[in-house]
């Protein structure tokens, strides 16, 4: 991947006592590889490597610093730079706003319709109206009904409507009959960009003259992106991308040439089937992430949005007086999988990500601890002490483990109690004021 060769170019240089022209050169030469094979389109590589290597020579002064880390620095920067510098948001000042998705079929267009509604409406306090405009496959229709009610959001339909201009026009209309600040409208796409298709959006963008189009891209199609990117943004001028699918083995040169090649910001990137999978896109952050620093920021921005503060102080009340049980246990659990995929939020922390990138992460790893806890009587889930060894036979065979794994859940059990007894002592109080400097 993309971030193993940089990694590796860099390292090259990494422990050398002085810059040279040699090594930068060489550096540049394998960062330049790197990119091209990420599929970052050959004259952006080109003139980002150049810029670099520049910057590097220039910058003999620094030569206190470690080189390694200047390289990566000033590579960290050009990539900035590359995707926007500076994060865009989405113009929401239309009454209602008028939000178009566009792209090709399979990108993630619904997906992240979904996920559109679901952020606006818990981050921004906005009253979202979903959009069924597909008027050639019934699944798709279904699948936004499905979305949106998961998460909470009514979905505007016309069963055997043809025209998905009227469509959209109808449901603003609706939508402003109905107190609906905001209307997402996702719309067919093809397999492939043709004529027939590019009308049909163009019409419904004439039409409706949303606030914000925006292009959803799967970032796994590499190169195939950006030239579906200039298609329809000749078609549709539109106001920000969209990058699906980066959960996955995705080789990020998308993400790095659209931007240059269209002029347009990257505005959201999508990393998962969940519903909470979706982030707004940093450039900082992302340069951070393809560089393999983490993304402790969106970590735990992740963390904070399902932090509740009244459930923390009942907790810490409840550590203090030595009553926290499995009751609470099994809360902790479910906000942690609240935040997200596993493997996401873990490939988010520094080190990490390259760490696991070929390891498989059970997002039911989950599944048996709570079966245990589920198999656990009120009275054992309260005080854990009470259970022996005849109480953890029949919890094992309850939740269809083995008592091995009921000891080991205890085990753990009694170890993060250990742990957040400390945190809330004095030893604990100096460890975060450590940390939080
Ligand atoms: P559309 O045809 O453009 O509306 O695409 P869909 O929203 O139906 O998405 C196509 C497939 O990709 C579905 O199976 C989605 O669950 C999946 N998908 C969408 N976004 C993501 C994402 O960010 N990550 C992953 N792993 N899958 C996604």
């Amino acid at each position: 991947s993309l971030q193993d060769k940089l990694d590796k170019a860099l390292q090259n240089i990494s422990g050398r006592g002085k810059i040279s022209e040699i090594n930068v050169a060489e550096t540049v030469k394998e960062i330049r590889r790197a990119l091209v094979d990420a599929d970052v389109n050959y004259k952006v590589a080109k003139d980002l490597t150049k810029r670099v290597q520049d910057k590097a020579l220039g910058q003999n002064v620094l030569t206190s610093l470690s080189p390694g880390q200047l390289m990566t620095k000033i590579v960290h920067d050009e990539l900035v730079q590359l995707m926007g510098s500076t994060h865009e948001g989405i113009n929401l000042s239309g009454k209602p706003s008028v939000i178009l998705i566009a792209g090709l079929q399979g990108s993630g267009k619904t997906t992240f319709s979904g996920k559109l509604a679901n952020y606006l409406k818990q981050k921004r306090n906005k009253k979202p109206l979903l959009v069924a405009c597909d008027v050639y496959r019934p699944a798709a229709v279904e699948q936004l009904k499905v979305l949106g009610g998961q998460v909470g959001i009514p979905v505007y339909t016309e069963e055997g409507a043809l025209n998905p201009s009227s469509i959209a026009e109808n449901a603003v209309k609706f939508a402003k009959e109905n107190g609906h600040d905001v209307v997402i409208v996702d719309t067919a796409g093809r397999l492939a960009i043709d004529e027939a298709m590019m009308n049909e959006i163009k019409s419904i963008h004439y039409f409706i003259k949303p606030e914000e189009t925006l292009f959803v891209v799967d970032s796994m199609t590499g190169q195939d992106a950006v030239n579906t990117a200039k298609a329809f943004n000749d078609a549709l001028n539109f106001d920000g991308v969209v990058l699906t699918k980066l959960d996955g083995d995705t080789r990020g040169g998308a993400a790095l040439t659209i931007r240059s090649v269209v002029e347009k910001p990257i505005k959201f990137i999508s990393t998962g089937e969940k519903m909470e999978a979706l982030d707004v896109f940093y450039p900082e952050r992302m340069a951070d992430r393809i560089l393999g620093m983490g993304d402790v920021v969106s970590l735990v921005e992740r963390a904070q949005e399902q932090f509740d503060e009244e459930e923390a102080k009942k907790l810490h009340k409840k550590i203090a007086k030595n009553e926290f049980g499995f009751d609470d246990f099994l809360k902790q659990i479910n906000q942690i999988k609240k935040m997200g995929n596993m493997k996401d939020l873990m490939g988010m922390i520094p080190g990490v990500g390259k760490a696991i990138k070929d390891v498989d992460i059970d997002d039911d790893a989950f599944k048996h601890i709570e079966a245990i806890i589920h198999s656990m009587t009120p009275e054992e889930r309260r005080r854990p002490s009470i259970i022996n060894t005849q109480r953890k036979g029949r919890i094992a065979k309850g939740a269809g483990r083995k008592i091995e794994d009921v000891n080991a859940l205890m085990k753990q059990f009694d170890q993060m109690g250990k742990m957040m007894k400390m945190m809330q002592g004095p030893q604990g109080k100096q460890m975060m004021e450590m940390m939080s400097k």
